[in-house]
């Protein structure tokens, strides 16, 4: 069988296409970008504070399990028999875990990459002569489930790829490829004549393939499948299938993958809700899935990477800080919460009898990890003698061929200032181009203690200069509690943000079925108690003051029965 693919991955044939970035046409939606930078790799990034804590949190929690983690489960996996969380979803265990390793040791956590040799010993032996993970001849099952999970091993193998240069992880991955190739006429217009998302999400793999391996067909087969991406269920395969549209519209410069993706994303908008959270299949569905959401922030990241569109960035720091951070558990890991427009967060799906409570260790915490990791190197970016700040968590950014060493400390995520040390080895001109949130009313600048006043784009605050030894910037953003009516168009209720931050109401504080409302004045604005607090308001009439971020209580060990949090409060204006 495998002859009949002979010829064709033609190794090293790709190197002019890949590098090669001639946008056809400004890029959708935003303004035209035509030199998108990289983003920061992560020997670039060093995260600190909630982020850093967060990240670190998510590695350890699986980092540290060799016990839920063993080499046995690995080749569990690999055979696509009992033994690992998804034993059933054949190389997903692998892939998921060689990539996190990716991040883990980019981090410069060393000792990460010390059982991947190990690993390598147990899962590559179950490679099945067809190529896949998993049982042998089931390239005819209808089993969506296997192809996914051989997408995840492929992704996986080119991380390890990309960390070792060992060619037993690139050949591996041929073969893989050689699979997927094989049964994409089953797979490629499943959905209703669409690509099927769980299949689908093979295409970022290839790209690797295609990129490090310089496999000319893995890219054929990536642009072939691609045309017919669309509007699919699964959100986190079908998100996961965005980010290799995504390295396609990267690598060809070609914008019809961009506008798949942005039609992609505007579906997600249509049903997403005021925390930014996003049900686990569209259009409805009773709980979210950590990995959906973790892809929706890379996705959201990498479009402003290729579009230079702020509203990419807006969305994904949304998400980030209310929806997601609410969903990591005090084990560090992510998994699901019951969902629906004005109450989130409670207890719904517990695999595995409930074991691990709504941490769902087989998937969610792996691609959680993967995701808070590849925030950092969208903190910032460097396009031609601009700096772009882009997020402004803790963190420090060093930009070796520049010269030039970026420290910010900040009260991320309330995030009310930020304070940037500029160093450069020797003075520089350079732009700094300041991001300001949507959720900001202004910012204010000083640099090394004395005010300034830059020239102030809608977006963007930008301090051009030459750069001494070191500079301080200190920047304040200035906000207020306000009420946000959601569903914008037709509003049901209102949401209460403290700056980026959703407050919600806690199940532990109060019975958040019944209908609260929220204190407002003629105008819509909260009418604050005397310490400046929102008051919500019982049918009773009791007024309770303990309204607080929904991402605040992640340190509560309350994995197993996880509190409810209502979100949307009935106003005077839309009872
Ligand atoms: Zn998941």
């Amino acid at each position: 069988m495998n002859h009949c693919f002979a010829g064709t991955w033609l190794p090293g044939l790709m190197l002019t296409v890949i590098c090669s970035r001639a946008w056809s046409a400004d890029p959708l939606p935003g303004p035209a970008n035509p030199t998108p930078s990289s983003p920061l790799s992560f020997s670039q990034v060093r995260l600190q504070g909630e982020l850093g804590t967060r990240y670190v949190a998510t590695t350890g929690n699986l980092l540290t399990r060799t016990d839920r983690y063993s080499l046995e489960s690995f080749a569990a996996s690999a055979a696509g028999k009992p033994g690992a969380l998804w034993w059933d979803w054949p190389g997903d265990q692998i892939g998921r875990w060689l990539s996190v390793l990716h991040v883990a040791e980019g981090y410069g956590w060393t000792p990460a990459a010390w059982p991947r040799p190990a690993l390598a010993e147990v899962i590559l032996p179950h490679q099945t002569r067809e190529g896949n993970f998993g049982p042998p001849g089931s390239a005819p099952s209808d089993d969506a489930r296997i192809p996914s999970g051989n997408a995840f091993a492929l992704r996986g193998l080119m991380d390890a790829y990309a960390d070792t240069r060992d060619p037993r992880y690139l050949d591996a991955a041929r073969k893989l490829a050689r699979y997927l190739e094989a049964i994409a006429p089953k797979w490629e217009t499943r959905r209703e004549g669409k690509l099927h998302e769980f299949y689908g999400h093979c295409l970022d793999g290839l790209m690797a393939l295609a990129e490090q391996g310089g496999d000319s067909g893995a890219q054929k087969l990536a642009e072939r499948l691609a045309r017919h991406a669309g509007r699919t269920s699964h959100v986190h395969h079908s998100l996961s299938l965005c980010r290799g549209l995504l390295d396609l519209a990267r690598v060809t410069g070609q914008r019809e993958y961009l506008d798949k993706v942005e039609d992609y994303l505007a579906w997600c908008r249509e049903h997403q809700i005021v925390t930014g959270g996003l049900p686990e299949n569209l259009p409805k569905w009773n709980q979210d899935e950590g990995c959906a959401l973790g892809d929706w922030i890379v996705v959201n990241l990498m479009m402003y990477q290729l579009t230079g569109a702020e509203r990419y960035l807006d969305d994904a720091e949304h998400t980030l800080v209310n929806h997601f951070f609410m969903n990591q558990f005090h084990t560090g890991g992510f998994g699901h919460r019951s969902f629906s427009e004005a109450i989130v967060g409670g207890k719904d799906w517990q695999g595995w009898k409930g074991q691990f409570g709504s941490e769902n260790p087989g998937c969610c915490s792996l691609w959680g990890q993967w995701a808070l990791g590849q925030v950092g190197r969208f903190l910032a970016t460097s396009v031609a003698d601009t700096v772009r700040i882009n997020l402004y968590p803790s963190a420090e950014i060093t930009f070796p061929g520049r010269g030039l060493r970026l420290e910010i400390t900040s009260d991320f995520p309330r995030l009310t200032k930020a304070r940037i040390r500029v160093q450069c080895e020797t003075p520089q001109s350079l732009s700094l181009a300041l991001r300001i949130p949507p959720w900001c009313r202004s910012m204010k600048l000083k640099c090394d203690g004395q005010e300034v006043e830059p020239p102030n784009a809608a977006r963007r605050v930008r301090v051009s200069r030459t750069w001494n030894a070191s500079t301080l910037i200190d920047i304040q953003f200035v906000t207020e509690l306000r009420v946000v009516p959601w569903p914008s168009k037709e509003p049901k209720g209102m949401a209460v943000f403290d700056g980026p931050l959703c407050l919600g109401l806690s199940s532990e504080a109060a019975d958040v079925d019944l209908p609260w409302a929220v204190l407002v004045d003629a105008d819509g604005r909260l009418v604050l108690d005397r310490e400046g607090r929102p008051q919500v308001v019982e049918p009773s009439g009791r007024i309770v003051k303990t309204l607080e971020p929904i991402s605040a209580r992640w340190l509560t060990p309350d994995v197993k029965n996880p509190a409810r949090k209502r979100v949307l409060f009935q106003s005077p204006k839309v009872q």
